[in-house]
């Protein structure tokens, strides 16, 4: 029976494909390819061993980007199907981004109240580490709780933890990279989420 829903942010509630690539070039002085900038996110974006801002000053670069992405506007279909499913479920997110600025961000679009708890790069840079928080802390275990992302990185570390997966093709990966990783279902709308939740745990 599945109680909570712990969402990615990048790709899922938002799409920053475009945004972090401009701004960490920006910061950085590093421009890659979109497909350079997909590939390192096959594993965890920290860790990958191509990734050329492994070394960046993350502190810095999450301090730089907050008043734009903090002030990005969600699109009002997410902004709906994520509170209709809080009426339900428990709602977290869990990212490789700043956590501060995800909470910035959801307070700027009305919707900070509805998650439960924001975890980013400040608390562990891997997401499986970022599970293991919330089993802890909230009660949550693999098969209570269901994971939504983007990226193939991400179902592989939700996979190391038991947790299913429902992942969207319309953020950073395809349907044929997020497969690689055996999701429970690719869905290629964000309404989507409510019937298969509701539905088939
Ligand atoms: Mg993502």
């Amino acid at each position: 029976m599945i109680r909570a829903i712990i969402f990615d942010f990048d790709g899922v509630i938002h799409d920053t494909f475009d945004f972090h690539r401009m701004k960490l070039k920006q910061f950085t002085g590093h421009e890659i390819s979109k497909e350079s900038y997909r590939d390192i996110h096959d594993g965890n974006f920290y860790e990958h061993e191509d990734n050329v801002f492994i070394n960046t000053d993350w502190d810095g670069y999450v301090k730089f980007i907050h008043p734009e992405q903090s002030a990005l506007k969600i699109k009002d279909e997410i902004r709906q199907v994520l509170i209709e499913l809080s009426k339900k479920y428990e709602l977290f997110i869990i990212s490789s981004g700043c956590a501060k600025n995800i909470s910035d961000y959801l307070g700027n679009n009305g919707i900070s109240k509805i998650f439960t708890e924001v975890l980013g790069f400040e608390n562990h840079k891997s997401k499986v580490d970022k599970f293991k928080v919330l089993f802890d802390k909230y009660g949550l275990c693999h098969d209570n709780c269901v994971f939504i992302t983007d990226t193939l990185g991400d179902i592989l570390e939700a996979n190391k933890v038991g947790v299913e997966t429902v992942a969207v093709d319309f953020g950073f990966h395809s349907k044929e990279r997020l497969e690689k990783g055996r999701p429970y279902k690719i869905i290629s709308c964000f309404n989507e989420i409510i019937p298969v939740i509701d539905s088939n745990f």
